[in-house]
């Protein structure tokens, strides 16, 4: 069983579509994530700049409280010891400096004077000692880590400084800052809300946050950012924060403090914006692809329509129909279209034209299919056959058949249908045809195959026999009561000369005796007479004995036998060898071949021919040449060629006839008939005969002869 896998303009439209829409579907999302990478990367570079400004903001304000804490370590007051003015002046400077309190501590950490707690009241020690170690050990400025503050019991960070009493550091000075106080440079970049930002302290706790401040503050930031801060003062991480927000995390480390602004981009927010152009993306393939699909499938569908609608005329016009296409509005379609109604007219214009020939021949045609069916037949057969016009369509042929015909003809009717092709139908045989009466007639059949797409068929071109039949029955009749005749005739001939030689002796003979014995009786006259008498016997004995020869070429014909010209004319020389002394005449003879035919019939022919070139010589002792040339395939032509007085041109033909001279008898004895024996001889043997010659100056007596088997 054998699968149709041919596809339809649909399903070619359809994978067209697909092949373009892929494509471009794939490069729009190369280069969606190309914008996201780049879109991702500038945020990136963005933020990280945004987090710089930040630590350079949180070091201005702890350098600006820095050098609030170092102007008040230089206070005379302290000096001088007076903590009650110090203490005033502290009060001052935190309202500048917007910190939250000022501590003095001695050595052992012990607070002497705190701005949060009266004067005089009883101080815990600094809450940071090992920062407070720091500062009298190294007499510089120390910027804290977040702690948790003595007496505030609250997380602040504090800048340090050292106070110099007589050169050495008798205490230290500590101003302290509650976190909230740097949310201030955090809310100068203006994130979005949903942004963090995180100050975290060397130690990676944070110091202040924007987004749950309270919950955070002081507690370590997680893990990775915390070691990734300490890897490098500058860098990016995808985490998530304490509270559980997947960010982007950018920090930047302060140069001086080396605290560290981290800014922290909520992922959903990063990847809204990519999902929200795949989305679009998505949405945009999907319309494209629908789209597209419902055109192609809408247009495939109008395209199949319009070919199927070519269908049905293309099958109309195989089945020799006259078809007319209409209009699809679409260009190829219609083209193809206006082809096949063009086609269809020319083929029904050919058709008609057909038609109009069969019908109109002279000729009886009919043409019928491979059953024998007539499809077509012309008035002209009807008429031949008996029938009413139209009458034969549809009929068997067989019907036009003699009875004792019909049984073969299917067989030779299908021998005929496969191998077509233009001939005599019966060559050879006597074909014979019915009339509708039930009368035969004989006819003669020419056979054309005529080929059409799906089928074959053949003309047949009947031509009716009966009156040349008859005209060939009469000339045969004819000319065979002629040949009849013509044979008895010679035979008449043949006996009357025979029997007339008897008599004629008989009076040649007596003639002789009486001129022999009584010839001095007789006077002149009388003698004269006699030899007149003797000289006409002689002449009709002459004449008699060359009708006898002529008469007997055809009556009394003997079988053909191979035969030497060379030895025939050897012979004929030897018979007038009388004739060639008495004149001094010549006979050369070339190479002459051996030939199929009646060897004293070609005797009779040469003897006259070279009787005829010694009789009629001119004034030159006869120089007779015999020759013989290869003119066909077992085809010679002899020659007989003399230098006698020549025939003039308007008797060349004439003198094969019977009866025909040139010359009476006063110039030379004849009876005429030689040369007409010579014809017949010829004629006998195939050949033909003819003479070239010029008066004076001799003659050429040609004829051909085949090679008989
Ligand atoms: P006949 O010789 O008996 O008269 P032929 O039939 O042989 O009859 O010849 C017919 C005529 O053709 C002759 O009368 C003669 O005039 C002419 N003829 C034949 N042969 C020659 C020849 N070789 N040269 C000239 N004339 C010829």
């Amino acid at each position: 069983m054998s699968v149709n896998r041919a596809r339809t303009i649909r399903s070619l439209l359809v994978q067209l579509v697909i092949a373009c829409v892929i494509p471009a579907t794939i490069m729009a999302t190369a280069l969606l994530a190309f914008d996201y990478q780049r879109e991702r990367g500038r945020l990136l570079r963005d933020s990280i700049g945004r987090a710089r400004a930040m630590v350079h903001l949180i070091d201005r304000e702890l350098a600006g409280v820095e050098l609030a804490a170092k102007l008040l370590s230089d206070s005379p007051y302290l000096q001088q010891n007076q903590l009650a003015l110090f203490n005033d002046q502290a009060q001052q400077v935190l309202r500048l400096s917007n910190a939250s309190h000022v501590v003095l501590s001695d050595t052992t950490g012990q607070q002497l004077l705190n701005t949060l707690s009266p004067l005089g009241d009883k101080l815990p020690k600094h809450g940071n000692p090992a920062q407070l170690r720091k500062v009298f050990d190294t007499g510089s400025t120390v910027v804290s880590d977040v702690y948790l503050s003595g007496l505030l019991k609250r997380l602040v960070t504090s800048i340090d400084v050292p106070v110099f009493l007589d050169g050495k550091v008798a205490y230290a000075l500590s101003i302290g800052m509650l976190p909230e106080r740097f949310l201030g440079p955090l809310a100068e970049q203006r994130l979005p809300p949903t942004w963090i930002a995180i100050v975290f302290d060397r130690a990676g706790v944070a110091v202040a946050r924007t987004h749950e401040m309270p919950r955070f503050v002081g507690k370590p930031g997680a893990l990775a950012l915390v070691e990734r801060m300490q890897a490098i003062a500058e860098g990016s991480l995808e985490m998530t924060t304490l509270e559980g927000i997947p960010v982007l995390m950018v920090f930047s480390r302060a140069p001086i403090s080396h605290w560290t602004v981290a800014i922290g981009i909520p992922s959903a927010e990063l990847d809204d914006e990519l999902q929200r152009s795949l989305g679009w993306l998505v949405a945009g393939v999907v319309f494209l692809l629908v789209g597209s699909l419902v055109v192609a499938w809408t247009v495939g569908g109008r395209i199949a329509r319009s070919i199927h609608g070519l269908v049905g005329p293309s099958l109309a016009l195989s089945a020799g129909a006259r078809v007319s296409v209409p209009t699809f509005n679409l260009k190829e379609i219609d083209e193809v279209g206006q082809s096949l109604t063009k086609v269809s007219k020319i083929l029904a214009d050919t058709q008609a034209r057909f038609r109009a020939t069969v019908m109109s021949a002279p000729t009886a045609m009919v043409m019928i299919d491979a059953t024998g069916t007539i499809v077509l037949a012309n008035t002209e057969a009807a008429l031949l056959f008996g029938y009413r016009d139209q009458e034969l369509l549809g009929q068997s042929i067989e019907m036009l058949l003699p009875d004792r015909l019909r049984s073969g003809h299917a067989e030779m009717r299908a021998r005929f249908f496969g191998v077509p092709m233009a001939r005599p139908m019966g060559a050879l045989r006597d074909l014979y045809a019915r009339r509708q009466d039930g009368s035969e007639f004989p006819v003669e059949i020419g056979l054309s195959p005529v080929r059409t797409d799906e089928k074959q068929f053949v003309l047949a071109a009947i031509i009716d026999l009966t009156e040349r039949k008859r005209q060939t029955d009469t000339l045969q009749r004819a000319n065979s009561a002629l040949e009849q005749s013509n044979i008895e005739l010679q035979r008449f001939a043949y006996v009357a000369s025979h029997d007339l030689q008897t008599p004629l002796r008989t009076i040649g003979s007596f003639v002789e005796l009486l001129r022999s014995s009584y010839a001095d009786r007789l006077d002149a006259r009388g003698n004269d007479w006699m030899r007149r008498i003797v000289l006409s016997v002689e002449n009709l004995q002459t004449l008699i004995r060359d009708m006898l020869s002529y008469s007997r070429i055809d009556t009394q014909p003997r079988p053909f036998e191979r035969v030497s010209m060379r030895d025939v004319v050897d012979e004929v020389v030897s018979l007038i060898d009388a004739d060639i002394r008495a004149t001094g005449a010549e006979v050369r003879c070339g190479e002459l071949p051996a030939i199929m035919g009646e060897r004293s019939q070609l005797v009779q022919l040469m003897l006259n021919l070279i009787g005829n070139a010694i009789k009629y010589r001119g004034d030159d002792p006869p120089l007779v040449e015999v020759s013989a040339e290869s003119t066909g395939v077992g085809v010679w032509t002899l020659a007989v060629r003399d230098n006698g007085i020549g025939i003039e041109p308007r008797h060349h033909q004439r003198i094969f006839d019977i009866f025909e001279r040139l010359h009476d008898q006063r110039h030379s004895s004849g009876t005429g008939i030689g040369l007409a024996v010579c014809r017949r001889v010829v004629q006998r043997h195939g050949g033909r005969i003819w003479v070239e010659s010029t008066p004076g100056r001799g003659s050429v007596f040609y004829f051909t002869i085949g090679e008989q088997t």
